[in-house]
């Protein structure tokens, strides 16, 4: 997967003081690699690398990050900035009714999403109109009308008998009940084909001329990959489309589609689908799409807020500490301090990738707040040798520090114990993550 690539190509870099041009040359390569089997087209790929190896090149050693990290950082920009930044919102009519008209392949999750976006739209005060353009599958109007009861929102469909009607015809009679009735937005789900034909894009180009819809959104399967990119140049080219949306994120696409769909059609992803339920479905957001695509967790967010709060010298030598073993039981209370500002521990230690590992699911199951609180407690109850050097706690000492901290002799045993096991460990994870800062280790 992208995310085995790129921890790959990262680890790689690990133990470097500096980004050579060597070193990005042969990450750029595995994450070209990594991009091409996410199903990225391969236009996106290339100018995606050149973006990033320029960046890595010009970047500055960070004073937070290490290399690896900093890799990191450029990547998630620059896969942020492809997948377009910030959200933006739907573009509604000044006049209402403002129109929304749905456009894809059958099967992409029109009629899903028009029930989907009823109800968002229903939520935020407007009291939208479904109207049913779909003539061209016997169930596609029931199917509709079902979605839009759920939604609690009306439907517009031409009346039972009436033979088969119109689209463009319906359509335009849709928008006119919507101004009569005082509906504001009215959306218009349009008929699909199994692959890009003529016809269906002149239906849907005719629907399109014929209502002028203030957002035309283009529907698109996230797990088609490659054939995103054909898909959305042709509706481009057929129809037209202010914004795409990208359904059945639910499943294990890792979201090639998104990137090569928006830099091809250069046009933005609006709302995201991720699930068969009217709920499942959320305004998309560039940030969470490209961790996805990254396949890193929340990491990029734990190196924002490792930049934010660690005094950089400070973080260096613990790092280095840390990664070499020295750690003393200061340095320990000092760096799980500074950790807390980020938040509860789970959440800091859930938020590195791998953090579904065996290893790092006992880890966590052995630390939590409450239990910081406590060894908070002891270590301050120790003397300054004892905390640099645990070993020489003896039974004596342990009485005396038990008594001093209110806490019995098996707590202060349990936090030497703890303490030791907590070394080896963070020692292992300095190791497997590179996060040691920029001082590095011969481990
Ligand atoms: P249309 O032909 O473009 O109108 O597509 P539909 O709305 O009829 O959806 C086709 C199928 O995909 C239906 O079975 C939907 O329940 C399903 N579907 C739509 N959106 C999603 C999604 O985001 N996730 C999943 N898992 N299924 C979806
Ligand atoms: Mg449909």
């Amino acid at each position: 997967t992208l995310s085995d690539r790129l921890s790959g190509a990262l680890r790689d870099l690990r133990g470097k003081g500096r980004l050579s041009d060597a070193d990005i040359d042969t990450t750029a390569r595995e994450i070209r690699i990594a991009l091409l089997e996410a199903d990225v087209a391969l236009p996106v790929v290339r100018s995606f690398i050149a973006r990033v190896k320029e960046r890595a090149k010009g970047a500055e050693v960070s004073q937070a990050l290490n290399p690896a990290q900093q890799v990191v950082k450029i990547v998630n920009e620059e896969l942020v900035g492809i997948l377009g930044g910030e959200t933006r919102r739907l573009a509604l009519a000044k006049e209402p009714p403002s129109v929304i008209m749905l456009a894809g392949l059958q099967g992409s999750g029109k009629t899903t999403l028009a029930g989907k976006l009823a109800k968002f739209l229903g939520g935020q005060g407007h009291t939208p109109l479904l109207v049913a353009c779909d003539l061209q599958r016997p169930n596609a109007v029931n199917q509709l009308q079902i979605v839009g009861e759920r939604a609690g929102v009306p439907t517009f469909a031409p009346e039972p008998g009436n033979g088969v009607g119109d689209p463009v015809d319906v359509a335009r009679r849709g928008i006119a009940y919507a101004r009569e009735k005082q509906y504001d937005i009215v959306i218009v789900d349009t008929a699909g084909r199994l692959g890009v034909d003529a016809e269906l894009m002149r239906q849907a180009s005719d629907i399109k001329a014929a209502v002028q819809p203030d957002e035309t959104l283009f529907v698109v399967d996230a797990m088609i990959g490659q054939d995103a990119v054909a898909t959305a140049e042709a509706f481009r080219d057929g129809v037209g489309f202010s914004g795409v949306v990208l359904t059945k994120l639910d499943g294990d696409a890792r979201g090639g589609a998104a990137l090569s769909v928006r830099e091809v059609t250069g046009q933005p992803i609006l709302f995201a689908s991720n699930g068969e339920k009217l709920e499942d479905f959320d305004v998309f957001h560039p940030d969470r799409m490209a961790s996805r695509i990254l396949g890193m967790g929340d990491l990029l967010t734990l190196i924002e807020q490792a930049e934010q709060v660690f005094d950089h010298e400070q973080s260096q030598k613990a790092a280095q500490k840390i990664s070499t073993g020295e750690l003393t039981l200061e340095d320990f209370l000092e760096q799980m301090l500074a950790i807390r500002k980020m938040g509860p521990i789970g959440n800091i230690l859930g938020m590195l990738p791998g953090a579904n590992s065996a290893q790092m699911k006992e880890a966590l199951a052995q630390v939590d707040d409450k239990q910081l609180d406590k060894l908070q407690a002891i270590i301050r109850g120790m003397t300054p040798a004892e905390r640099d050097d645990p070993k020489i706690i003896n039974g004596s000492r342990r009485l005396r520090i038990a008594n001093g901290s209110g806490v019995t002799v098996s707590d202060v045993n349990d936090l030497v114990n703890r303490f030791f096991e907590a070394r080896k460990q963070m020692k292992q994870m300095a190791g497997q993550f590179g996060f040691g800062g920029a001082g590095r280790s011969a481990t």
